[in-house]
């Protein structure tokens, strides 16, 4: 997932009223293309912790507002863009309801590769779209700096400030004698 930045986040500036319809159908929409392909997830929880994975997440402040207005608190605390703070202690999205397009539109199955580069573009382009239809800034950040900015403006609170995922993950791996704990971000 790649993008620019497109000055301060306003996430803060949008009322999740107003997006909530249209995002939701724009979402279901693309959770049924990408099922179109049948990605496989082995909920792995790995794409969730950005940067072990070497993964970078970019929302727009409209999937920012409703993602902060529909998901529960922040399951851990909010870091500075390692993990996202709506995976759980045991790696599962918490979020998972509201969470934004790029969550949705991407799976490591090899067998997906290559499909989720078309879908994003193209839902992308219908976004931004919608977003300049509702008269909306675009405000297109790393989540981190959304889940900040709605910090900062009272939106949010920063979570119970579990301990990282990672070592519950291994805990039970040990317990499962699994490589990692099934559990995914886009987990069906
Ligand atoms: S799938 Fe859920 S836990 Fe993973 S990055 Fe998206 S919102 Fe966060």
């Amino acid at each position: 997932m790649t993008g620019g930045i497109d000055g301060v986040d306003p996430v803060s500036a949008i009322d999740p009223e107003r997006v909530r319809g249209p995002l939701r159908t724009l979402y279901r929409e693309l959770d049924a293309r990408v099922a179109e392909h049948g990605p496989t997830c082995v909920v792995s929880g790995r794409c969730c912790r950005f940067e072990e994975y070497g993964h970078t997440l970019f929302l727009s402040a409209a999937e920012a507002a409703l993602l902060v207005a529909d998901a529960p608190p922040p399951a851990r605390t909010p870091d500075d863009g390692a993990t996202c703070p709506w995976q759980d202690r045991l790696g599962r999205c918490t979020a998972r309801d509201a969470r934004p397009l790029g969550c949705r539109v991407y799976f490591c199955d090899p067998n997906y590769e290559g499909e989720a580069g078309p879908i994003t573009e193209e839902f992308l382009g219908r976004l931004r779209r919608l977003v300049e239809s509702l008269g909306l800034p675009w405000g297109y950040a790393r989540m981190h700096r959304h889940v900040r900015a709605a910090i900062e403006a009272g939106l949010l609170t920063a979570g119970p400030g579990d301990d990282p995922c990672r070592g519950a993950v291994e805990r039970v791996a040990a317990v499962s004698g699994r490589e990692s704990l099934d559990i995914s971000p886009s987990g069906q």
